[in-house]
């Protein structure tokens, strides 16, 4: 452990991104102008809601995405997708760079990459029949008309569990389960490479979310597809992820193998959002440490320096303030685990339940000839 106030000096870069991925993020910023002055609609402020995101997605894999709510990831999901343009960086898909690609051939990708929302309620329209909800994406791209649709609808719907005489109803009718089988229908109807499911199971049931985790878990081993799975419960992104990327405040701050992640945590944030996944051995639950984070997450649109997480951080130190941790292999880790910290947690540190007061963030006290306390 470094103990020295300076970051261990074995860590690696991380390598360079994997040239045979499926889909690769490189340096991706995403910033929102807020129009802070109305009258000359000039734009001074920003909300920082992505800001330097490199990673890549296998073919065949399922990529975790996990962290707080306003963390950045629907907005990382959106940029992936071309839903929204990003402010830099590059997102290239199968070979092609998406950042720059002109908008007849966005069409050509929505057909290999397609997202699958949160709300199963509020993404299909209430006053239109389940069937030509399926079969939109036929209908958009001129793949499929009249019998011949209706065919490949009744298809999907088998392969999703939904009856196909259901064919006819509208989305009311069905279970908040069936509605979200419905989204993944719609989401394969053109055979996609690469599913981007966003919370795909937050707005459902305990008991549903077991159902459409492992729908999907099927339909991939099936139809060999790619996932990127979005949410901010690390119990479910664990089931169902080879890979977790593990999001705070725009930025990835530790990327793993699912299991690695799990055994051995090494960014402090990680640590604590692990340390409140319920487990189901009551002595394991009593033996556990919870580490509790103080305070809230901190504004976008003004983020701290550094390190973003050390306002919060109970590992944090001056360096932190100042900065900004690069994402690397840190000393001991395996090659596929990367983490953007300049004091990685170690094999059994417990984390201190205060954050230390820093003095870089005090250099106003530090001054004062008078020694009275900090603000
Ligand atoms: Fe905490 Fe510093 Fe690591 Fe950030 S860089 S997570 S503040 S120890």
């Amino acid at each position: 452990m470094a103990t020295d106030g300076q970051p261990p000096l074995t860590d690696t870069p991380a390598p360079a991104s994997d040239a045979d991925a499926l889909l690769r993020l490189e340096n991706v910023v995403k910033w929102f102008p807020l129009r802070s002055d109305r009258f000359l609609r000039r734009s001074t402020d920003h909300v920082q809601a992505v800001d330097g995101v490199s990673v890549s997605v296998r073919p065949g894999e399922t990529l975790g995405l996990v962290g707080e709510t306003g963390c950045g990831k629907s907005t990382l999901a959106r940029c992936m997708a071309r839903l929204y343009d990003v402010t830099s960086g590059r997102v290239v898909f199968d070979g092609d760079e998406i950042t720059t690609m002109a908008r007849r051939d966005v069409r050509r990708l929505r057909r290999e990459m397609q997202l699958v929302f949160q709300d199963p309620y509020g993404s299909l329209n209430p006053r239109r029949r389940v069937g030509s909800i399926i079969g939109d994406p036929f209908a958009i791209h001129r793949v499929a008309r009249g019998a011949e649709r209706r065919r490949r609808v009744r298809e999907l719907m088998r392969l999703v569990g939904l009856n196909p005489e259901h064919y006819n109803r509208f989305p009311a009718e069905f279970s908040g389960g069936q509605r979200q089988r419905i989204g993944v229908a719609r989401a394969l109807a053109l055979r996609p490479k690469l599913l981007i499911c966003d919370e795909p199971v937050s707005a459902l049931d305990v008991s549903i979310q077991a159902q459409i985790i492992n729908l999907l878990a099927d339909l991939q081993a099936e139809l060999a597809l790619t996932y990127v799975f979005i949410a901010h419960d690390l119990a479910v992104v664990r089931h169902v992820s080879d890979r977790i990327a593990v999001m705070y405040l725009g930025r990835i701050v530790e990327i793993a193998d699912a299991e690695g992640l799990h055994a051995r945590p090494r960014h402090p944030y990680t640590a604590a959002l692990l340390s409140a996944v319920p487990v189901p051995d009551p002595d394991l639950a009593d033996q556990r440490e919870r580490v509790i984070l103080r305070g809230d997450v901190p504004s976008p649109i003004n983020p701290p320096t550094g390190c973003r997480f050390h306002p919060r951080c109970p590992k944090a130190r001056d360096l932190c303030v100042t900065e900004v941790p690069a994402l690397i292999r840190r000393a001991g880790d395996p090659a596929s685990h990367l983490t953007a910290c300049h004091y990685p947690v170690e094999a059994g540190e417990r984390l201190a339940a205060e954050r230390p007061r820093l003095a870089a963030e005090h250099t106003e006290w530090r001054g004062d000839p008078n020694g009275g306390g900090p603000p």
